[in-house]
């Protein structure tokens, strides 16, 4: 691990290296900031040559919006984005009707809705950027045990800003002018600035697991909606499918305890066969399932994104890249402040990026819950709206390339 002396000051501290705290750091690669990344858990190295068999079943569906940062910052130019699966096609069905509607990069005029990607993979792809450069210190495995996070208006109104130090596992402090919370649902961050957060559980899991099926997946994002919860095939590299599938408590657990033929069964009639037979399953997993909203993002020298300030349902698969759409707008917000000698870590200024942010987080997690009650709803007129919907919106360009566009992050 990097060693840094005790007591360093850093501009910016990032707690969390996940997707989002990576994306962050990567924005900031090159910039006039001195940066510190501190995550707890070390990334188990992907070799350039693994086996096509050692897929990881956590993976993200990267929106073109993302997608084009990453290719333009130089993510993608990594060996590794061999491991990226492009996706051209998505297919949503209701499986109580005959509701259903297709989305087609050809149709748009693009030549992709996004990509699917291993968690641990982008993350890999973006510590390789991240490591070597100047500005950047990666201290990993590393914790906070403590912040001693300092609100000082009077420093405030004499235009200094905020510090906050910060105690580590390691027993060294260090000082950062702006901290950045990017450490998950259950952000240490958020807790020490006393930042409030809602959270309410869907009373479900998400039971992910990679499959091969005896039909191609044609590079396409396939999502069944039933009552029980909705149920994904999302592509990949290697020709499989990752699967999410959105189950009751007791649904979930009676699913996980299925020998895995039974399960096979239970999963190619749950998605009517789309994908044939189920032929070969990987080990499978839950997730519990929640949403939940932080009051406020920003604090004077503090910031939260990703998971730390908002999570939501994964049926449309938008949480990692609102969570890098938020670490995308912080990081233009404090360099353009800082290129116009503005106090970039003041509240004034964190405050464009929680004003850019945070509606469009709520309105993705109201929509994400009113889709899952909305889905979940076995009464026959609601099932026949939303099929009578789904079909009506395939038939109406207009409308349907705004949903699109909603999805791909424009
Ligand atoms: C089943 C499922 C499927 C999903 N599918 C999709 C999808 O297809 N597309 C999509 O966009 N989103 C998807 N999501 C959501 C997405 O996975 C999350 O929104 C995203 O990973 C959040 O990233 P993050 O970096 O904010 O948080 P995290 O991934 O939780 O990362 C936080 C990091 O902080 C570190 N950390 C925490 N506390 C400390 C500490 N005290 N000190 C040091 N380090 C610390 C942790 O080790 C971790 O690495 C899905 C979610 C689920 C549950």
């Amino acid at each position: 691990m990097t060693e840094i002396a005790d007591g360093t000051g850093f501009d910016i501290v990032i707690v969390g290296g996940g997707i989002v705290g990576l994306s962050l750091a990567n924005e900031l690669i090159n910039s006039d900031f001195s940066v510190a990344v501190i995550e707890r858990s070390e990334l188990k190295d992907i070799a350039e040559d693994a086996g096509d068999e050692e897929v990881s079943c956590r993976v993200s569906a990267i929106n073109r919006s993302a997608l084009k940062r990453f290719q333009h910052s130089g993510v993608l130019r990594s060996p590794l984005a061999r491991r990226v699966c492009v996706f051209e096609k998505m297919f949503v069905w209701d499986q109580t009707g005959a509701g259903q509607i297709q989305f087609d990069s050809a149709e748009l005029g693009v030549s992709e809705l996004g990509i699917l990607v291993e968690n641990n993979v982008l993350q890999q792809m973006l510590l390789d950027r991240i490591k070597p450069a100047d500005n950047i210190t990666y201290l990993c495995p590393e914790e906070i045990t403590g912040i001693d996070y300092m609100p000082d208006e009077q420093r405030q109104d004499e235009g200094k800003q905020t510090v906050s130090s910060i105690s580590l596992a390691s027993g060294k402090k260090i000082q950062a002018t702006l901290l950045v919370g990017a450490d998950g649902v259950d952000s240490k961050v958020r807790e020490v600035a006393a930042i409030q957060r809602t959270k309410q559980s869907y009373q479900q899991q998400g039971l992910v697991c990679n499959v091969s099926t005896s039909e191609k997946h044609r590079n396409t994002a396939w999502q069944c909606f039933m009552p029980s919860g909705p149920l994904a095939f999302l592509p990949l590299f290697n020709g499989q499918s990752s699967i999410v599938w959105s189950l009751d408590e007791k649904a979930a657990l009676q699913a996980m305890a299925l020998d895995d033929d039974d399960f096979k069964l239970a999963l190619a009639e749950a998605s009517e066969f789309r994908l044939g037979e189920i032929l070969t399953l990987g080990q499978r997993f839950l997730f519990p399932l929640s949403h939940g909203h932080a009051s406020e993002y920003v604090k004077p020298g503090l910031a939260l994104i990703g998971d730390a300030a908002h999570n939501i349902h994964p049926l449309a698969g938008q949480g990692a890249n609102l969570g890098i759409a938020d670490a995308f707008v912080l990081s233009d917000v404090i360099q353009c402040a800082r290129k116009a000698h503005r106090r970039w870590a003041a509240l004034h200024t964190l405050s464009k990026y929680q004003r850019q942010r945070k509606g469009a987080n709520q309105l993705m997690e109201v929509s994400m819950t009113g889709f899952k009650h909305l889905f979940g709803e076995a009464n026959p007129v609601l099932s026949e709206i939303r099929n009578a919907g789904l079909s009506l919106v395939d038939h109406v360009p207009a409308l349907k390339y705004r949903i699109i566009r909603q999805a791909l992050g424009h």
